[in-house]
């Protein structure tokens, strides 16, 4: 089987790493994911990693936290190495060889990101995780992932949710919400559906770089997305 993509990056939340938890990583949750991504990385694919950190720290809820927005957003980018090391661990421990690159400094656990070294490890089959987001309060790591894609030239960014594509309407609120399998960015903005946020979105739309919307929960859509099946949604 050839794959569609030779080069993904792949967006996961930070809360998908939860599992059935309130807080932190489940350690199956990423040992699953860890088998995922070696199924595609067996089959030649190049694969780039953003994780969120949402399941350990959000920056944008001042009023609650009480902690300014700026230093909160630091104290998320920092949630996103945590998670970073965590999948590190789960891909080598699958026997997948991986770097982790943040854009934060701390080069006692990562290197830091360098572009043309980011896509020298890919080349080289080993999968490069991208820690820290953009490095900059007041982004997401949506806007982390669809940069990151676009600088190393990926050919897709794959987003992994909970749920299987983008929908007419909210799913999991209206029972009459029907699943698009393709749509253009144009469409996904005269019909306000979020996909993800502005920044981000408009990234991918300004550099041409489709989104695969996608259910990263259910074993084998990783697979079925890269070799082309009718998996999720596709954004371009
Ligand atoms: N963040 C940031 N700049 C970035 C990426 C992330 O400031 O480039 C901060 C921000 O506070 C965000 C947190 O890190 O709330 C965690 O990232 P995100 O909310 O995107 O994670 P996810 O929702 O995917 O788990």
């Amino acid at each position: 089987m050839l794959p569609k993509y030779k080069r993904i990056l792949l967006k996961l939340s930070g809360e998908s790493l939860m599992g059935e938890k309130n807080f932190g990583l489940d350690s199956n949750v990423i040992a699953q994911y860890a088998q995922e991504i070696k199924q595609i990385t067996d089959m030649g694919v190049q694969v780039a990693l953003v994780i969120g950190g949402g399941n350990i720290y959000r920056g944008m809820n001042e009023a609650d936290t009480g902690i300014e927005r700026a230093q909160g957003d630091y104290m998320g980018m920092l949630a996103t190495v945590i998670n970073g090391m965590a999948l590190q661990s789960g891909l080598e421990k699958a026997g997948v060889t991986t770097r982790l690159q943040s854009a934060i400094k701390m080069e006692q656990i990562a290197e830091p990101y360098i572009r043309r070294r980011a896509m020298r490890h890919l080349e080289k089959g080993r999968v490069v995780i991208f820690g820290a987001g953009t490095g900059n309060p007041y982004f997401t790591t949506d806007t982390a992932g669809s940069l990151r894609a676009i600088e190393i030239k990926a050919d897709v960014i794959l987003k992994g949710t909970r749920v299987d594509g983008i929908y007419t309407a909210d799913p999991e609120k209206d029972p009459t919400a029907t699943k698009y399998e393709k749509i253009s960015f144009n469409e996904c903005i005269s019909q306000n559906l979020k996909v993800m946020d502005m920044t981000a979105f408009t990234l991918c739309m300004e550099n041409e770089l489709p989104i695969v919307v996608f259910d990263m929960n259910k074993p084998g859509n990783l697979m079925s997305v890269v070799i082309g099946e009718k998996t999720g949604t596709l954004v371009s």
